[in-house]
């Protein structure tokens, strides 16, 4: 008997008769055979709701507060499954993320998985009933209720296939897998039926949407196979894998942009040691991820440094950006919001020189400026104006023969 984790995201539970659909699924797999542990999202837009519904209320919203009651979204759609499941004839059981031991640090609304006690789903399990997860919480050491950030039932997902050791962990989302590029921007895109860990990690973090990187984190540092796929059409998605050593790999396997940064400048740094350890420990300690990075040649002892930071955050990036200039003796701090990111992804990158030609090439041809770069070993990114994202992508896509 093989164990599977399936994660079903919000748009796959999103109303009544999709939660029946979904419930005919699980109950499908369990009559073959398989063990099943269900993790489930909130229902739809109903997360943006609460977060909607805490603004109307107050423009402070502790985080202790904001956690409880966004957990609440996830409390309806296991419930309700379980309903849906009990009318199949199949026996469930609803566990809150408390419920089903996932401990987390104390860092309310991004809290991280410490530990995993899966010992009441295990019985469960032994008595052949099927547990059904709420996703994206668990419970903090210091026993308050937590969140794993924003898409982060994922996380939850893989987890537990991990701490279990499931076959593998199935997302079930309404996109079919993994594409080429974005299909709503390159007609052409297709699906691409396994990719690597390495690959799907650098997808995640440079826009695609399809998992959260933490997630991604997780199944590669446990092994954890995982099956993308669609549950609007259930035909078979992309799997992301160790990458197979005997294997070539593609020179590029995707293009991914995102559009969903802000870039700030700050001008006339002070070009000595520890200046730019400064201004990136204060954006840091408030909790700012940033991204790329770019320093000019120093001119007269000053120089500019340029870093992208995700545009959600930008009140509180220009805040402690302007906070540390003065601290430093910087210039001024300008920010532009309206910058792009295309990337190019491919394992095959490593042995294969003249990729990065090849895209400014390419770029070059669509009079695109290339504003900042930044590479791995298996992946390329430029940023570039907002306006010229979408042609770049399509252009890229058919450059490199996807
Ligand atoms: N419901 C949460 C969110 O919308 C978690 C998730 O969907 O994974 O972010
Ligand atoms: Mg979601």
């Amino acid at each position: 008997m093989t164990l599977v984790v399936q994660k079903f995201g919000g748009t796959s539970v999103g109303d009544s008769d999709r939660i029946r659909t979904v419930a005919d699924h699980v109950a499908r797999t369990v009559r073959r055979g398989d063990s099943v542990v269900v993790v489930v999202s909130a229902m739809g837009k109903a997360t943006d709701d609460l977060i909607r519904l805490a603004h109307e209320v107050s423009a402070v919203q502790p985080p202790r507060e904001l956690d409880m009651l966004l957990t609440a979204g996830e409390r309806i759609s296991m419930s309700l499954l379980c309903m849906a499941l009990a009318e199949l004839g199949v026996e469930a059981e609803s566990f809150t993320g408390s419920q089903a031991g996932i401990v987390t640090d104390a860092e309310h609304t991004r809290a991280k998985i410490l530990e995993i006690k899966p010992h009441r789903l295990l019985e469960c399990l032994s008595r052949g009933a099927v547990p059904v997860v709420a996703g994206f919480q668990g419970v903090s050491t210091d026993s308050n209720v937590t969140t794993l950030g924003r898409g982060g039932s994922d996380t939850t997902a893989v987890a537990l296939a991990a701490a279990l050791g499931a076959a593998a962990c199935e997302i079930y989302t309404d996109v079919s897998g993994v594409f080429t590029a974005d299909p709503r921007v390159v007609a052409t895109a297709h699906k691409i039926p396994s990719i690597s860990f390495e690959e799907m990690l650098e997808l995640s973090a440079s826009g695609g949407r399809v998992l959260a990187l933490r997630s991604v984190e997780f199944a590669r540092n446990y092994g954890v196979p995982l099956h993308v796929r669609s549950s609007f059409t259930w035909e078979p998605g992309t799997w992301v894998v160790e990458e197979d050593p005997e294997m070539e790999q593609a020179v590029v396997s995707a293009i991914s942009h995102d559009a969903s940064e802000v870039k700030l400048t700050l001008t006339r740094v002070p070009d000595h040691p520890g200046v730019a350890a400064r201004i990136f420990r204060a954006v840091a300690d408030r909790g700012v991820n940033v991204d790329m990075i770019v320093q000019n040649t120093s001119l007269d002892g000053f120089t500019d440094i340029s870093f992208t930071a995700p545009k959600v955050d930008l009140p509180l990036a220009r805040e402690v950006t302007e906070a540390v200039a003065r601290e430093v003796g910087a210039g001024t701090v300008s920010v532009d919001t309206e910058i792009g990111r295309v990337s190019l992804v491919g394992a095959g990158m490593k042995t294969h020189p003249g990729v990065t030609a090849t895209m400014f090439e390419t770029l070059a041809k669509l009079d695109v400026n290339i504003e900042m770069i930044s590479t791995s070993a298996i992946r390329i990114s430029c940023v570039i104006r907002a306006d010229q994202l979408e042609a770049a992508v399509q252009a890229l896509h058919e450059a490199f023969g996807l």
